[in-house]
């Protein structure tokens, strides 16, 4: 290697190291650049809303930025209330909600609150992009979410959460988001299933709704009529916000609207009692048809008054359903009827008016087959013909079920999924047919939440019925649905 060469080889180790340094300058000027604009991009979708307690924003170490979270329990089984902080000054929010032993609702109310606070983050960042310069910026934003609860029947619950959303400004929105379930199945229950899937009950709710808004004096000249109309129209997703309260349906509008800022949240409330025949069985309970029960329903041990279930089954029969039910009405009585598949078709506006009539009604297999003589698929199609065969003449199944002949056996009550109900006196009606021996049989062995047997096809039973309703009447029993007896027991 000649003196030249050497030159030329240590000019080349210099050009080497230079470009060497130079790539790597570059490489750590866009190094940094890139984790300064992923930063850039983790701060805009930050979301310091991890679910666990006490998580920490990596992004800012500070303490204001920290997620503080506090679990307190309620004397509601298994509700627990979960208040969520956090501090930073940017984007602080208050955050209340609910934990429940049920993952759906969980679910439901985590979605509600992890969106509220990407809804208030992208204001904040929509307002920081709008006006960068706002003297005001950062000093009045506040995200508040607040929860109510209230209890129905023991088993229901209504969360009514409440967001208000305030961007540099003293002026909040202010908005409704509630969840109504069954605390006891984790079922969440719409106003749809409340009134058995009706169109023609959330027409006339609707328009109940409407006027009762109008009525109100409070909101006198505040209300956008046609607003309200147009929010008010008898969808079911428009009536999503609403609650049980009192033993009344209570329903939500948002801030502005049906009404000018000044009224707040507007809301109504309409009592179970005046829409009673249009509640599904389950929301009957405890509420008494036309009048506002304020005192909650007695249970077992504080019920004083004694109760009876009359039950007419192999119905349903043209005229002495009919009479019965008026009978039935004018004892101001409700009873339960078991009916025969096959004989609702031909006889669906009597079936149809005995539910209408808040009767309750009970499935008596298709044919009035013995089940113990058929296989387990025969009696399984036995039940689910006639559930349908009900559910499409009154829009809802029965709630109860009774063998023919009071004939069952564990095979058959194995695949049954309603109630089994027998009876606790049989007067023999069918055998009799002489309407002066029903009230002595009744009479013989009357007993304080008796399930009394009888038959709406025997025009005898229809003519001996006053004196049994009379008779019980004077002797201080309420004439209630197998159901409502089944709860007292
Ligand atoms: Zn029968």
């Amino acid at each position: 290697m000649n003196n030249n060469d050497r030159k030329f080889g240590g000019r080349f180790i210099d050009i080497f190291l230079i470009s060497t340094i130079a790539s790597l300058i570059v490489l750590i000027i866009i190094f940094t650049t890139a984790n300064n604009l992923h930063k850039a991009q983790n701060v805009s979708a930050s979301n310091p809303t991890v679910n666990e307690p006490g998580t920490v924003n990596p992004i800012e170490p500070d303490i204001s930025s920290t997620v503080t979270q506090e679990i307190m329990n309620t004397n509601i089984e298994g509700i627990r209330i979960v208040n969520e902080t956090l501090k930073d000054p940017t984007k602080p929010y208050l955050i209340q909600s609910i934990k429940t032993n049920f993952e759906p609702i969980n679910t439901a109310i985590n979605k509600y609150i992890s969106d509220s606070k990407t809804q208030y983050e992208n204001i904040i960042r929509l307002k920081d992009k709008i006006e960068p310069n706002d003297s005001s910026k950062n000093l009045l934003n506040n995200l508040n979410i607040s929860v109510e609860i209230s209890t129905h029947q023991d088993q229901y619950i209504s969360l009514i959460f409440t967001k208000n959303i305030a961007i540099r400004s003293n002026q909040s929105d202010t908005t409704i988001y509630t969840l109504f379930f069954n605390n006891k199945t984790g079922e969440i229950i719409n106003l749809q299933k409340i009134l058995n899937g009706d169109v023609k009950s959330l027409t006339s709710l609707s328009e109940s709704v409407r006027s009762s808004i109008l009525k109100n004096p409070a909101y006198e000249k505040h209300i956008n009529t046609e607003s309200l109309t147009k929010v008010t129209e008898p969808k079911w997703n428009y009536f999503q916000r609403f609650s049980i309260k009192d033993n009344s349906l209570v329903f939500y509008f948002n801030k502005g609207e049906i009404a000018n800022n000044s009224i707040g949240i507007p809301t109504t409330t309409i009592p179970l009692s005046s829409i009673y025949k249009q509640l599904a069985a389950e929301f009957q309970k405890g509420i008494k048809d036309g009048s506002i029960v304020t005192t909650p329903p007695p249970t077992k041990d504080t019920s004083s008054s004694k109760k009876v279930a009359l039950t007419f089954d192999d119905g349903p029969h043209p005229t002495i359903t009919m009479e019965i039910l008026d009978l039935l009405d004018k004892y101001n009585a409700k009873a339960t009827f078991f009916v025969v598949g096959n004989r609702i078709d031909r006889y669906s506006d009597v079936l149809i008016e005995t539910f209408e009539r808040g009767h309750e009604i009970g499935n008596h297999t298709w044919n009035h087959t013995n089940l113990t003589t058929i296989s387990t698929n025969q009696v399984k199609e036995q039940l689910s013909s006639t559930n349908n065969a009900i559910k499409k003449a009154i829009g809802q199944y029965p709630t109860v079920f009774r063998p023919p002949y009071g004939a069952k056996n564990n095979q058959v009550v194995s695949v049954i999924e309603l109630p089994v109900i027998m009876w606790t006196i049989d007067t023999l009606d069918w055998k009799y047919r002489n309407a002066s021996n029903l009230l002595p049989m009744v009479k013989k062995s009357m007993h304080n939440n008796a399930i009394i047997l009888m038959h709406d096809i025997h025009q005898s039973t229809a003519d001996g019925l006053e004196s049994v309703l009379k008779y019980l009447q004077e002797q201080g029993y309420e004439f209630v649905t197998v159901s409502e007896i089944l709860q007292y027991k």
